[in-house]
């Protein structure tokens, strides 16, 4: 999952950028918001935090302008302690959800996986087959088993989970998983996917992630 934070404080960014990045989240940070609008529409993110005390473009006009292009895209806006009219203001210009400043990173983190699983039937479980990942402990198993997966594997394991059952792209996966600064290193997406096939299929008789030849890659447990 790829996140963009707007935030022009930079220490406050880079402390969130990191804290998602320990997670597993792919993060880029931009700090007006001019940039801000560019950068949403620009990219293909699953989720945008959004501090509305911003130079160049105020934080509601930047909600505005991507509203009316992305209108699913998930906003948590940030506000600072007391501001309850920019609160207000926030969520009736389409913001999804909000957090006052200062916050701790544990209440983000939360927030952010309830607005991820946000329009699905699930809860913190996502499930292929006897394959499952709890996306709050962050737990992947596999017949009952637990897989231990690094970063970038379970932020792999997550896109294709999110979109189990459907092909998946090369270039879809590089940008959702990896971030901005990401330099395509061609093969680097069939390097995870066969670390991961090895902890995940590797010993069982049905493997659910196949490759779509043209396409990419697909997750699933039907007969292709
Ligand atoms: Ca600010």
């Amino acid at each position: 999952m790829r996140v963009l934070i707007v935030e022009d404080e930079k220490k406050v960014a880079s402390f969130i950028k990191k804290g998602l990045q320990q997670e597993g989240y792919a993060a880029d940070a931009v700090h007006d918001g001019a940039d801000a609008v560019q950068t949403a529409v620009l990219f293909d993110y699953d989720l945008i935090i959004l501090d509305l005390m911003l130079p160049a473009k105020s934080g509601l006009d930047v909600l505005r302008e991507i509203r009316s292009k992305k209108p699913k895209l998930p906003v948590l806006v940030l506000t600072a302690k007391g501001a309850v009219d920019d609160k207000v203001a926030g969520l009736d210009a389409g913001a999804d959800d909000y957090l006052i400043k200062p916050f701790a990173f544990a209440e983000l983190s939360a927030r952010i996986r309830a607005l991820l699983r946000r329009g699905t039937q699930e809860n913190t479980r996502l499930r292929v087959a006897d394959l499952e990942m709890d996306t709050a402990s962050r737990e992947v198993r596999r017949a009952g088993q637990t897989i231990d997966l690094k970063l970038k594997e379970y932020a792999l394991l997550e896109f294709l989970l999110r979109n189990v059952h459907r092909p998946v792209t090369r270039t879809m996966i590089v940008e959702h998983v990896w971030d901005i600064h990401f330099d395509s290193v061609s093969n680097v997406v069939d390097v995870h996917i066969n670390s991961l096939r090895n902890k995940i299929d590797k010993g069982f008789q049905r493997p659910l992630i196949h490759t779509v030849r043209g396409v990419g890659y697909m997750l699933s447990d039907r007969p292709s």
